[in-house]
């Protein structure tokens, strides 16, 4: 899933300090299960926002909604009737959600209330750590399941480094070699004859953005699609 963090406090506070009436929409899905942009932070933001404002002697009209995803047309379409009462919103969503939203619903500014980190996984609730960085062409096959481009700091595809020492990351000797890591995972798994093949370059034939990825269906019924 997409791990988020909301933004301090403060710089929330400063975007919207030139408003009256705003918006917060809040994402039920990734930022929901990370604890960064969901309903119940909707609601704390508001109350933090009201509470900061009031004992300024200012007044802050604050609606809020959350929706299913801000990814996703299905649920981003009803919201623009009801944003166009409002003159500033913050989108609790991933940085993808910010910006459907707005290419929605544009008539007025949009402001981001978390920071997105990356694609990780909740160990815990409040503990989540990176697994992915989309690069397009997944290696987790030959990997023992870990992966390379992320796990290691230097993305290698063929590794160990010549640093590793004693099953450590030279890059940050707190962290366990990820190639350590894979060795012993396809050592468990018999498959140790995958650390003999040499992988070629990772294709970069995706390395302008934006990505897009369009489903075989889909391009049977409609064709090509921009
Ligand atoms: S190899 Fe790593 S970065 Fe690439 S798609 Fe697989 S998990 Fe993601
Ligand atoms: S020590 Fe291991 S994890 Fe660290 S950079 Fe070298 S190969 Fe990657």
């Amino acid at each position: 899933m997409i791990i988020a963090e909301r933004k301090p406090f403060a710089e929330i506070k400063a975007m919207v300090a030139p408003y009256k009436k705003i918006l917060i929409i809040g994402c039920g899905t990734c930022v929901a299960v990370c604890l960064a942009g969901g309903e119940k932070e909707v609601g704390l933001l508001a109350s933090q926002l009201k509470l900061a404002l009031g004992l300024e002697d200012k007044r802050l009209e604050i609606g809020e909604i959350t929706v299913e995803r801000q990814c996703d047309l299905e649920f981003l379409r009803p919201l623009c009737d009801f944003t166009a009462d409002y003159e500033a919103i913050i989108s609790m969503a991933c940085g993808a959600g910010v910006q459907y939203l707005k290419q929605l619903c544009y008539l007025q500014p949009i402001f981001p209330g978390v920071n997105t980190s990356f694609i990780g996984v909740n160990n815990e609730p409040g503990y989540y750590t990176e697994r992915c960085r989309a690069c397009n062409h997944c290696y987790l096959g030959l990997t023992g399941g870990i992966c390379p481009v992320t796990m290691c700091p230097k993305g290698l595809l063929n590794g160990p480094c010549g640093g590793t020492i004693q099953g450590r990351c030279e890059a940050d000797p707190e962290k366990e070699c990820a190639w350590s890591k894979i060795y012993h995972r396809l050592e468990l798994e018999g498959s140790l004859d995958k650390m003999r093949r040499i992988m070629p370059l990772h294709p970069h034939d995706r390395s302008t953005t934006p990505g897009t990825v369009i489903h075989p269906a889909f391009k049977r019924r409609y064709g090509a699609h921009e």
